[in-house]
């Protein structure tokens, strides 16, 4: 693969404010060199590609991602899909996702086991698409024995050893992550909890393969109880206090508030999944945001995108409305989409660019740690590239081979 430079880019790293002037050496799929204002990035190219100031940063992470939903929950939506129709729909969803930007996507959750082997098509070079770390179905506490049932899309049971034997079915298939509904509130049934035992047996079977859970958790107790047993992930944690706060720095667990959902649905009433149709949770997690980014916790977007109230491709929106409605800095929302995110993966070398890392990269034509609307237009995602191979747009017009000195 050719050794390709990247000049005169206004660089966002994924942690640090922009640095013009910047340049990027792209090798074998990895990040050879990074090199600031003036310095010389040395060395011949093959290709030398000007990218005259547009910003240079990495490839976004999306953190919660559900690929098999579309209009989901509304009439037609793909609630009543067939498991070969959702794979088809996920296919495009993480093929609209890269080209936005996204070359990772973290699922929370999906049916047919589609994450796992969407994942292998992409990697063995059938479809283009992003990086996807797989997620299982849904694990949900069964109110009652009558409402137990499991199948492709939901296990909804009760009792540690029932939900650990469910966790099998999906862990001995590969999944990455397991899903668990350890509370209700944000869109899921008020009332509804799993008891600290059945979170712990999940976590502790998703351990013996080397997986993480992570869990759609609103009540402070529930919250508690997952990040003590060792819940990797944590969406929502809507009713988060100082003590979450400080379970959450003591054991690294990654925070995703998934608001944007929240605000669309009381826009535009319905109430489906159990929304609240006003502004009382929306406002309650724009209080939040501040404190626990203030605090160091690492925050992570990505949201319900697929349900009828937010569809996919409008992903950046949910960085805006932090913005607009929390105060949010851009480049801490930068640093979210792509530091912490990359950090969550679990795998190493993503989120940042630095020497050694997967050449996952966005080339863009504005500078979105000045404005982040600037990534909710298409035409401002010039190229994304994913392990330095241009995966969508197009590329600046390369100066022809040259020895940069
Ligand atoms: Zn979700």
């Amino acid at each position: 693969m050719a050794k390709v430079l990247y000049t005169n880019a206004n660089l966002l790293d994924g942690t640090n404010p922009a640095q013009p002037g910047s340049s990027v050496t792209v090798e074998e799929g990895r990040i050879k060199a990074v090199s600031g204002p003036g310095a010389s990035a040395g060395g011949s190219h093959e290709q030398v590609i000007d990218l005259q100031g547009r910003t240079l940063m990495p490839g976004m992470v999306m953190g919660h991602w559900h690929g098999a939903y579309a209009n989901y929950g509304a009439d037609g939506g793909s609630q009543a899909f067939s498991g070969v129709e959702q794979a088809f729909l996920a296919l495009s969803n993480v093929q609209l996702a890269l080209d936005c930007g996204y070359t990772t996507l973290i699922s929370a959750g999906t049916h047919y086991n589609i994450d796992v082997e969407l994942a292998q098509s992409i990697e063995a070079g059938h479809a283009t698409g992003p990086r996807i770390i797989s997620c299982s179905r849904n694990y949900m506490p069964a109110q009652d024995a009558a409402s137990t049932m499991a199948n492709e899309e939901l296990c909804m049971t009760s009792g540690p050893d029932a939900f650990s034997e469910g966790a099998r079915y999906d862990l001995d298939r590969g999944v990455q992550i397991i899903k668990i509904f350890a509370s209700g509130g944000h869109g899921a049934p008020e009332g509804m909890q799993m008891t600290a035992e059945e979170i712990q047996a999940v976590v502790d079977t998703a351990r013996e393969y080397g997986a993480r859970v992570r869990a759609h958790v609103s009540g402070r107790q529930q919250i508690l109880d997952c990040v003590h047993a060792g819940v990797a992930i944590i969406d929502h944690g809507d009713e988060a206090d100082d003590e979450c706060i400080e379970a959450y720095l003591e054991n690294g667990t990654f925070v995703l508030p998934s608001a944007y959902v929240l605000l669309r649905a009381a826009e535009l009433g319905g109430n489906t999944f159990g929304f609240r149709n006003d502004m009382q949770d929306f406002d309650q997690s724009c209080a939040l945001l501040p404190r626990l980014v203030d605090a160091g916790v690492k925050l992570v977007p990505g949201d319900d995108f697929g349900v009828w109230q937010i569809p996919h491709g409008d992903y950046a929106k949910e960085l805006v409305c932090y913005a607009e409605h929390a105060n949010i800095e851009p480049l801490e929302l930068i640093r979210w989409s792509t530091c912490y995110g990359g950090e969550m993966t679990g795998v190493g070398g993503l989120g940042t660019i630095e020497t050694g890392n997967h050449a996952d990269l966005l080339i863009v034509n504005a500078d979105p740690s000045a404005n982040i609307d600037a990534l909710t237009r298409p035409d401002n995602i010039q190229a994304v590239i994913k392990g330095g191979d241009l995966v969508s747009g197009s590329l600046p017009e390369p100066l022809a081979a040259a020895s940069a000195g």
